[in-house]
């Protein structure tokens, strides 16, 4: 007998996620501590601290490094095109990604620690001390970039303030 009434696989219905600590990324905002498993709200385990759905997925992995490099590195990657086209004209058409290594740094650094560090981590310790001297490189290094373009900016200013500045009237 052929049987030709096969019984037809119901497609794969995706499963949606559980409620709640069950999804994989669940971590206790302020130690790091996974959650899964646990009830939705309470006090994580190992801190104390108490958790609720909203600050449990706020932690995500660390990205991949390649994502890191891009994210941190498109200035830099911008600055070597920029050398390679217009070799020394590089120093105006490459002068805003000089200018925007430092603050591109800040900011994908103090969003990648937000993203993926438990708040412990990132408050206390070594990762602190990295923070503040990170900080300390980039606000000097976006001052040292900007300085040419602040004063050749000043002085346009002075200059069109004050037209007979220089023609010694
Ligand atoms: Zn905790």
């Amino acid at each position: 007998m052929n049987d030709t009434t096969e019984r037809s696989e119901p497609p794969d219905q995706p499963v949606p996620p559980p409620a709640g600590t069950g999804s994989g990324s669940a971590r206790c905002h302020w130690c790091g501590y996974s959650l899964k498993g646990l009830a939705d709200r309470g006090n994580c385990p190992e801190c104390g601290k108490s958790y609720s759905p909203e600050t449990v997925t706020r932690l995500q992995p660390w990205p991949s490094a390649l994502k890191i490099c891009l994210r941190l590195g498109w200035p830099i990657i911008g600055l070597a095109v920029s050398i390679l086209l217009f070799g020394s004209g590089a120093l105006v058409c490459g002068y805003p990604f000089l200018v925007a290594v430092p603050i591109n740094s800040y900011y994908q650094v103090r969003s990648l620690l937000r993203r993926s560090l438990p708040e412990r981590t990132r408050t206390v310790g070594i990762v602190a001390v990295l923070r503040a001297v990170g900080t300390t490189v980039c606000v000097i290094g976006l001052l040292a970039f900007l300085a040419p373009f602040l004063f050749f900016a000043g002085c346009l200013i002075y200059l069109s303030v004050n037209p007979d500045a220089f023609s010694g009237s």
